[in-house]
C-alpha cells in the first residue's frame, strides 16, 4: 500500500473525517487490522485563515508548497490538500513536487459524470465559488457547467463555514438556511449539489435531500479520500 500525504488542519474538523474515512476504507477493502498508511501536516488554521482574509495568496502558496515538500521528503507517495479552497494553488503545489497531487475538483467531476447529473450547485467558501480555479477546472477539464448561489446565498454559506463548521459548531437553523440555498439553486436548474467545502458534509448529507430537495449530493471530502485510497491500493 502506498503512503498518502495529507495537507490538513484547514480545518481539523474535516481532517478528522479524512483520517477516519481513509482508515475505514482500508479496513473494509483489506480486512482485519489493515488501516491506511498516512502522513499528516496539520496547520494552525488561524494563521491560514488570516492569509486568506487578507488575500495574501502568495504566502499561503508558500506554506502549502513547504508542507507538500516536507510530506514528500517524509515518504508520501501522493498528496491530498484537504480543503477545496486551498486548491487555488494546486498547480503551484503540483509543480513543486514529484509525487502526484490528487485534485479534489477532478475527483468530484468524475463522480458527477458517473451520476449522469449535468448541472451541479457548488456550495463552498466565497473563494471557491467566486475565483475561477474551481468552477473553471470543472468547465475546462471536464465540460461541467456549475451554478453558484446568488450573493446572499454565497454569504450565508461562507459565514456558516468559517463562523460555525470550522469551529465545531453545528446548528439546526444553519442547516435549514443552507437547505434554503439548495432549494433556490434547484429551482434555478441545478440537479445536484457539490459539498465543495470539506466541512459542509458535517452539516448536510444525501439524507437531507428529501421531498422537493431531490438532488444528488457529492461530498468532496469522502470522494477525495476514496480516490486517494484507490491510488494507494493500485499495484
Ligand atoms: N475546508 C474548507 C474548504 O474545503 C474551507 C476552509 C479553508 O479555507 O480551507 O474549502
Amino acid at each position: 500500500m502506498k503512503t498518502i500525504g495529507l495537507i490538513g488542519g484547514m480545518s481539523w474538523e474535516s481532517t478528522v473525517v479524512y483520517y477516519q474515512h481513509l482508515n475505514r476504507l482500508a479496513r473494509s477493502r483489506l480486512g482485519g487490522l489493515h488501516s491506511a498508511s498516512l502522513l499528516l501536516r496539520s496547520f494552525d488554521f488561524a494563521g491560514i485563515e488570516a492569509l486568506q482574509a487578507k488575500g495574501d495568496w502568495e504566502s499561503a502558496t508558500r506554506a502549502m508548497i513547504e508542507a507538500a515538500r516536507s510530506l514528500e521528503r517524509g515518504g508520501a507517495e501522493c498528496l491530498l490538500i484537504c480543503t477545496n479552497t486551498m486548491h487555488l494553488m494546486a498547480d503551484a503545489v503540483q509543480n513543486a513536487v514529484d509525487i502526484p497531487l490528487i485534485h479534489i475538483a477532478d475527483v468530484t467531476a468524475d463522480a458527477i459524470k458517473a451520476s449522469a447529473c449535468k448541472t451541479p450547485l457548488l456550495l463552498a467558501t466565497r473563494y471557491t465559488m467566486e475565483q475561477g480555479f474551481y468552477r473553471g477546472r470543472l468547465r475546462d477539464h471536464h465540460g461541467i457547467a456549475s451554478l453558484v448561489p446568488e450573493e446572499a446565498g454565497r454569504q450565508t454559506v461562507h459565514d456558516i463555514i468559517y463562523q460555525e463548521l470550522c469551529q465545531g459548531i453545528f446548528r439546526p437553523e444553519s442547516k435549514q438556511r443552507m437547505l434554503d440555498v439548495v432549494r433556490t439553486g434547484l429551482a434555478q436548474g441545478a440537479d445536484s449539489v457539490i459539498l465543495g467545502c470539506t466541512e459542509v458534509g458535517l452539516l448536510l448529507s444525501q439524507q437531507d435531500m428529501t421531498g422537493s430537495l431531490d438532488a444528488v449530493v457529492l461530498d468532496t471530502t469522502l470522494l477525495h479520500a476514496e480516490a486517494a485510497l484507490d491510488f494507494a491500493l493500485k499495484p
